[in-house]
């Protein structure tokens, strides 16, 4: 069986070079990537300048992988969560964050994800599959026409882990970043991962502008092994340097979060513990109470433990944000999303 290719993961050269491969003049790749990429279009028949011929062909080699709108919600902050199903029936979603001045769209990029991380309900479903490209970047296209909105941020930290799709994701963000496309640039595009080595320096390799967003969530290696099992194989002294190595090449701070859990990670000790370790680390550190999941067995950390947390990093001249929890009451906050837990 032959195997259709996805024509919404092609870089616009790429369907050049099918043109050829066709026998179809290249102006008309041009033109199929801009209704794609550029206009949103996933229905041969919406392509209208293209003649019937070349649908036609296209029809027979290549897909442009759905992404049906199944269900969203909305939440009190004005946070969106869009869930869709693929060609194959299995479900993913999308977060659309609103803040006073622009939208920050959170994406997904595998159906679960194998990491396990304790905190993380996508953990929970374990890896089903690796989403293509044309399914990463159609659930920008979808919501930024559906909505009508032009997202100033698009940041991978919705359903998996994107260094461990590594090959798609920096489609998407090359797709993304194109001029007849969506026109979202590097520098606005934030890869949030938990620690996968080999990737962080091949991103570095590839000199990206991306943010590196890295899940601390501990200061020592026996604590962030017990909250993420990945800490055994890549431990933090390892990972340190692989964003070291990230932030030479890139220039670019990199983001630490750091999710407090309820007498797990969130005492002074730790604190102090986790300002030693940054110390003059080129980073910025995300602090956030840990969002509730379905079965965890924890609690996110009370406003005073925040409070202390903040304090104790402050001093130390580490810059530090605390990140307000967005859409926990439509389990759309970090660390929520899992469709099957959505399911009634
Ligand atoms: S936090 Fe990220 S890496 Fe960990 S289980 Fe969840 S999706 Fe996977």
């Amino acid at each position: 069986m032959e195997i259709r290719q996805d024509l919404r993961g092609m870089k616009k050269e790429e369907i050049v070079n099918l043109m050829e491969e066709i026998k179809e003049p290249s102006f008309r790749g041009e033109q199929v990537f801009q209704w794609i990429q550029g206009r949103g279009v996933s229905k041969w028949e919406q392509m209208h300048n293209l003649p019937q011929g070349l649908k036609e062909k296209l029809a027979t080699r290549t897909f442009i992988p759905p992404l049906k709108p199944d269900r969203e919600w909305e939440g009190q902050d004005g946070t969106r969560k869009f869930l869709f199903e693929l060609f194959d029936g299995e479900k993913i979603e999308s977060v659309l964050l609103k803040h006073p001045d622009h939208y920050t769209l959170c994406i997904s990029t595998q159906v679960g994800c194998r990491f396990n991380c304790l905190f993380c309900a996508t953990g929970k479903m374990g890896l089903k599959r690796n989403l293509m490209a044309g399914e990463i970047t159609g659930q920008v296209l979808e919501v930024v026409f559906r909505e009508k909105i032009k997202p100033r941020n698009v940041v991978f930290m919705g359903m998996g882990e994107p260094l461990d799709n590594l090959e798609a994701v920096l489609k998407t963000i090359y797709l993304l970043g194109d001029q007849q496309g969506q026109n979202i640039g590097q520098r606005r595009i934030t890869i949030s991962t938990c620690g996968l080595i080999p990737e962080i320096n091949r991103l570095a390799a590839l000199e990206l502008q991306c943010v590196l967003a890295i899940s601390l969530n501990a200061p020592a290696d026996d604590l962030r092994s017990k909250l993420m099992p990945i800490n055994r194989t890549y431990p933090l002294e390892e990972l340190l340097r692989a964003c070291q190595n990230y932030f030479t090449t890139s220039g670019r701070r990199i983001s630490f979060e750091y999710a407090l859990i309820k007498g797990i990670n969130d005492t002074p000790d730790h604190a102090h513990h986790l300002a030693a370790l940054l110390g003059k680390f080129p980073a910025h550190i995300n602090l956030l109470p840990a969002n509730p999941i379905q079965h965890a067995g924890f609690e996110g950390a009370g406003e005073e433990t925040l409070k202390r947390f903040l304090s104790i990093l402050e001093a130390s001249g580490l810059p530090v944000t605390v990140r307000r929890s967005r859409g926990q009451d439509i389990q759309a906050a970090c660390g929520q999303l899992n469709p099957l837990e959505g399911e009634d």
